[in-house]
C-alpha cells in the first residue's frame, strides 16, 4: 500500500523524478538528494510505512529480500571497501522521511 502525499511513495509511483540505480517488485533504490558520503543510496520498501514497528507482513517480506539485494547493489555502486546501513527510526533519531528506508553509505573511509 502507497501513501499518496508521501516524497518516497511519489518516487516510487514516478511522480517525482530520482536518481535511481535498482528496481524490484518489493524495493526501489536512488541516489540521496543531499549525500551525507561519496556514495549514498536509499534503498527503500515499496510498502509505505514509517516504522520498523509498523511493518505489516507485506512490509517485512519486502524488508527482507531488499536486504539480500544489498550487498550486491552497494558492490555495484562504489562500495566494494565497505559502506555503513543506517535506519533513522523516529524524530529523535532524525527521521525526516516517514517510509521506512536503509541508508547506505559508502564509497570513502566513514567516520563514526
Ligand atoms: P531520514 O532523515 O533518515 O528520514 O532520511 C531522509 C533522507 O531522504 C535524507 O537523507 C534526504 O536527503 C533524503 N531525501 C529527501 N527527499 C529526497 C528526494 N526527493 N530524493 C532523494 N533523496 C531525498
Ligand atoms: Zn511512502
Amino acid at each position: 500500500m502507497l501513501d499518496k502525499d508521501c516524497i518516497f511513495c511519489k518516487i516510487i509511483r514516478g511522480e517525482i523524478p530520482a536518481e535511481k540505480v535498482y528496481e524490484d517488485d518489493d524495493a526501489i533504490v536512488f541516489k540521496d538528494i543531499e549525500p551525507k558520503a561519496a556514495v549514498h543510496l536509499l534503498a527503500v520498501p515499496k510498502t509505505h510505512f514509517a516504522l520498523l514497528s509498523e511493518a505489516g507482513k507485506e512490509g517485512k517480506t519486502a524488508i527482507a529480500r531488499m536486504l539480500e539485494k544489498i550487498p550486491d547493489i552497494a558492490l555495484q555502486n562504489g562500495c566494494s571497501e565497505g559502506y555503513r546501513l543506517v535506519i533513522n527510526q523516529g524524530e529523535a533519531a532524525g527521521q525526516t522521511v516517514r517510509h521506512l528506508h536503509v541508508h547506505i553509505l559508502g564509497g570513502e573511509k566513514l567516520g563514526w
